[in-house]
Order: structure tokens, then sequence, then C-alpha cells
């Protein structure tokens, strides 16, 4: 093949730039051409496609976001979408395509890649780590980082007024961020989609200890079955009226910042993979890390297969190393 696509899409995570350098750069090194769509799919049913050359990614490894855009797009999802799509690789001469994005993005490409006679290599883009056939995602690690940093000031005025804070995380169906963010921070309890917490156990939680502590952390991952931090500590707070009960919903601010290095090395090594992955003459697979080795899966397997993610003895010490 002479002439590759790379595209980012659906929710943009930290590590996307460090990733399309690494496509980039990889791809011209062995003689590729290389085109950036702009606004994932949209970009390709629209032709908003540029040529890239080695130094149209440089200066962006520490950037968050992605410089090719993101976006969701409807249209991919009809069949005329995915018709224009071709279409428009076609006339360019594109002979492969690098998709970087979550699950709905690998539905796309799967699809897509399923009709048309253009090979797809997936790479794992998302904060949530919530897909099968790669331990980590990219862009997890940094917003792991950044709720870390902002549990840390929390509980600076935690302890300064001796509250109870709940503090909601990013995750509607995957507790990664919220146990590990809560691990490293130290909550005193961690809410999580994946394990029910009834309310009464946590407040027997919150109160338990022969030294009761005067301010506590408790982090909610978005899909916890118990709602939102705002139901919950309004729960809380009709048990235990003598707590001094707050709300932090850190939102977006997760989704930004710059890479840390292991979403910037994860990002470059996926990207390297999966020009390579193209060049091998594979299609329909995601590249993801597995251990400390690269390695590809089918994508069809990444879109089904629900793996339980959380590591059981992050889940068994929380309790225990808040005591
Ligand atoms: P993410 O990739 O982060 O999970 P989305 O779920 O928004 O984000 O998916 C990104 C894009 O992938 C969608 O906007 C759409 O263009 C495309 N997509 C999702 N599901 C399908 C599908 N079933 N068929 C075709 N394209 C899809």
């Amino acid at each position: 093949i002479n002439k590759i696509a790379v595209l980012t899409s659906g929710g943009d995570a930290p590590g996307m730039n460090p990733c399309i350098r690494a496509v980039v750069r990889t791809g011209i090194f062995h003689g590729l051409q290389v085109v950036g769509v702009k606004q994932g799919y949209q970009g390709l049913i629209n032709n908003n496609m540029y040529d890239m050359n080695e130094r149209s990614v440089s200066n962006i490894l520490h950037l968050g976001g992605t410089i090719l855009k993101t976006a969701r797009c409807m249209e991919f999802k009809e069949e005329s979408g995915l018709e224009k799509a071709y279409q428009n690789l076609k006339n360019r001469g594109i002979e492969g395509l690098i998709v970087i994005g979550g699950d709905g993005t690998f539905t796309g490409a799967e699809r897509f890649s399923r009709i048309y006679d253009i090979p797809v290599i997936g790479i794992p883009g998302t904060i949530d780590n919530d897909l099968y056939g790669s331990d980590f995602t990219l862009g997890f690690d940094t917003a792991t980082n950044t709720v870390v940093e902002a549990l840390d000031k929390i509980r600076d005025t935690a302890d300064a007024h001796d509250r109870l804070f709940f503090i909601e995380v990013m995750g509607r169906d995957s507790g990664c961020i919220a146990l590990r963010a809560g691990v490293a921070g130290g909550a005193e309890a961690i809410l999580l989609p994946e394990k029910e917490t009834a309310i009464d156990e946590l407040i027997e939680n919150l109160k338990s200890g022969s030294n009761k502590k005067t301010s506590s952390i408790v982090i909610v991952a978005e899909g916890d079955k118990n709602g939102g931090a705002y139901d919950i500590a309004k729960k809380v707070k009709e048990h235990v009226p003598s707590y001094d009960v707050k709300v932090t919903i850190l939102g977006h601010l997760q989704r930004g910042g710059s890479p840390s290095s292991f979403d910037r090395v994860l990002g470059s090594r996926l990207g390297y993979a999966a020009v390579n992955a193209l060049l091998n003459g594979e299609t329909r697979k995601m590249v993801g890390l597995k251990g400390n080795t690269i390695q590809l899966a089918e994508l069809e397997e990444a879109i089904s297969t629900h793996e339980f993610k959380l590591e059981p003895d992050l889940l068994d010490m929380v309790d225990i190393l808040a005591i």
C-alpha cells in the first residue's frame, strides 16, 4: 500500500496527539503518504482531509485533545454515509485507514471494513479504559492523574472543615478511573457501576473505625447504581444529619490536559504498531497493550466482549487502607 489515512473519533482522550504523530511519522518512514481526516467520520463523509508530512505533527506530543478534531457522526451509521466515505477515500487513492477512538468508533470501523475493500486498524483511545483487548486505553492514565490531583486539593479543604466530600468522576459503564484514582488518592469509599454498594453499608463504613476520621472522601463513578453524587450525598445526609456534606462533579476537566508519559509512550507504541499492521496486510483488528507487549485483537471481539477490568486486589484494599 502507498497511502493511508488517520482519524480520531468519538470522545477525545489525552494521548491521541502522540498517537497521530506516531502514525504519521511511521508511515512516512516507510514511504507511505499519510492523509489526516478532520472530525472523525464526519470528515470522511465531507471529504475534509489533508496531506500530512513529518512536520505536520511537530510540537504536539505534549498537547491534550486532538489536532485532527473529533466528532460524533450520525450519517456514518447510514449505508449512504458509509458509501460517501468510501468514495472519498477511493478518489484520493487511500488504501488503509487507522481510526483512534472507542467502542462506537470501532463499531463503525468494523462495519465499514466488512462492506468495502479498505483495510482498517483501530487504536483504543478512550479515558474510560472500557475496551476488551487492551489492558490500558489511551487517555485513561492521564485522566486518572487529573482526578488524583483534584482529590489532593479537595482533601486539603475537606480536612480543614471536617467535611465529607462526594466526588463524581467519569465512567458511565466503567469504574476504572474511580478505582485507580480512589486508591491513589486515599478515598474512604469508592462507588462503581460494576459493584453494588448499599447506602447503609456506605454509612457504616464511614462511621466505623476506632479513631473516627473527621474528614472523608467518597468517589462516585457516574454509572453507579445509586444515582449521581448529589443523590447519594442527599441520602447519606438524611441518615446522618451531623455530617457536613459537599459534592464536587469533576466533569470534562478529566478529558483535558497534557498526556502523561504513560499515555505518550502508549500512543506512540499503538500508532507505530497500527501502521505496521496495515503494512503486514492486517485488517479489522485493534492494536492493544497486553502485559507489556503490543498485540492484535479482532475488532469484533473488542466491541462485543465485556471484560471485567477492575483489579481484584485494588477492590479488596479500599476499605482496608482506609481504616
Ligand atoms: P466512542 O468511539 O468514543 O465510543 P461514539 O459512541 O460517539 O464514541 O462513536 C463514535 C462514532 O462512531 C459515532 O459518532 C458514529 O459516527 C460511529 N458509529 C458508532 N456506532 C456506529 C454504528 N453502529 N455504525 C456505524 N458507525 C457507528
